[in-house]
């Protein structure tokens, strides 16, 4: 377990996630037990402080040093260097809200999240917590510093939840409103000539606080980077797909809800600070949507890749051919690839999803084996009782 830090890079105004970690753990590929119990942790947190905490037993995103030309590896010398010299400066509770955000299936209590964002904050800030005092006594050659950027662990935690939720619908809920029960809303976009089903997303980083309005960097999401394809249509608008040829893809709220009008105005709810994930209808129903939905998240990451081309997804792996394995195996080369692969892919007579009874979620859940599970968590058994006595 290696603790997860939290600190805004000057350059950027986005936040990493800082953790000292053994060499070994750059190296090795990691499948981590007990699944279930990780995954849930991950795909149901539902503020700032959840996600850390179960990033603290969680590998390393992508086993790379960059991604999207951004370091995310530094030896403990310049770790302590970006941290004394202000380069990773103290979090921004604005910003970090807005990062740490998560979408449908998350309820609404604004209180309990700003008290989440708070203790966060007081806890695991780089700055507040004294990580450059920690990283003084801390041996050199064996540790380095990992940086990577928390929308990277939001977009890994979204899509698990959001594919988990997904799964629930087609397999065990109600498949024919698989896609409104997940929390997505129909509606005709003007700007995309469809039918879609769209549903909040992922923090757009164009409204980055303190950034010049002409100079926010293209590409400050490196894995949703790196996961979806853009394409740009005749008309100028990006769409973000996960699969080629497939009506699924990621597009900015005012594309998403023809609403252009307030992205000009100072104060701006989150929502329109969103990409939206949106599902093209051609009348094909809420089932078969939910499927391709799943597929071309499925898709993308298989096809992971890192800078170099290097293959950060899942393919198919040789040896099972000759090592008397009853079926194809296949090697996972990264965390959230691998924890797809597992998701979908998992042992459906053990392993079930279900719905936690306060918040929502999706969460794995052992079948046959003692009491059936109905929080996703001790926090949301804690807060279904609070709110049931008030
Ligand atoms: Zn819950």
């Amino acid at each position: 377990m290696y603790e997860a830090y939290l600190t805004c890079s000057k350059r950027t105004g986005l936040h990493k996630v800082l953790r000292v970690v053994p060499a070994t753990y750059l190296e090795e590929e990691r499948s981590v037990e007990p699944f279930a119990d990780t995954f849930n942790a991950l795909a149901t947190s539902n503020n700032a402080l959840e996600l850390l905490e179960a990033i603290d037993s969680l590998p390393l995103l992508v086993p790379t040093e960059r991604l999207g030309n951004e370091r995310r590896v530094y030896t403990v010398d310049e770790a302590i260097a970006m941290l004394d010299g202000g380069k990773w400066a103290p979090s921004r509770p604005e910003t970090l809200e807005y990062e740490a955000h998560f979408d449908a299936g998350v309820p609404d209590e604004d209180d309990n999240r700003k008290r989440a964002t708070n203790a966060a904050l007081r806890r695991r800030d780089a700055q507040a917590a004294g990580l450059v005092g920690l990283l003084r006594i801390t041996d050199r050659r064996g540790a380095y510093v990992v940086a990577e950027p928390l929308l990277d662990w939001t977009f890994a935690r979204n899509v698990l939840g959001l594919t988990a939720r997904l799964l629930y619908q087609i397999s065990s809920g109600d498949p024919g409103e698989a896609l409104t029960r997940t929390g997505f809303v129909h509606d005709r976009s003007r700007t995309l000539k469809a039918d879609v089903y769209r549903i909040p997303f992922a923090f757009n980083t164009y409204f980055t606080q303190g950034l010049g309005f002409f100079t926010v960097p293209d590409k400050l999401n490196p894995l949703m980077e790196k996961a979806l394809k853009v394409e740009k249509t005749k008309t100028g608008t990006a769409k973000r797909r996960f699969e080629e040829g497939v009506g699924v893809y990621v597009v900015t709220a005012p594309v998403a809800t023809d609403e252009y009008n307030s992205i000009f105005q100072s104060k701006m709810s989150i929502a329109e600070k969103r990409y939206y994930l949106c599902i093209e209808d051609h009348g094909e129903g809420q089932e078969q949507l939910a499927k391709e939905c799943v597929g071309a998240i499925a898709s993308a990451a298989m096809d992971l890749k890192g800078d170099d081309g290097e293959n950060l997804g899942w393919e198919f792996d040789a040896q099972s051919l000759v090592d008397g394995s009853p079926a194809p195996s296949f090697s996972r080369h990264s965390m959230l690839p691998d924890f797809v692969y597992r998701l979908i892919y998992r042992s459906s007579q053990s392993e079930g999803i279900d719905i936690c009874a306060h918040c929502g979620n999706a969460m794995l859940v052992s079948q046959g084996r003692g009491k059936p599970r109905i929080f996703c968590s001790d926090a949301c058994r804690m807060r279904h009782k609070r709110s049931a006595s008030e």
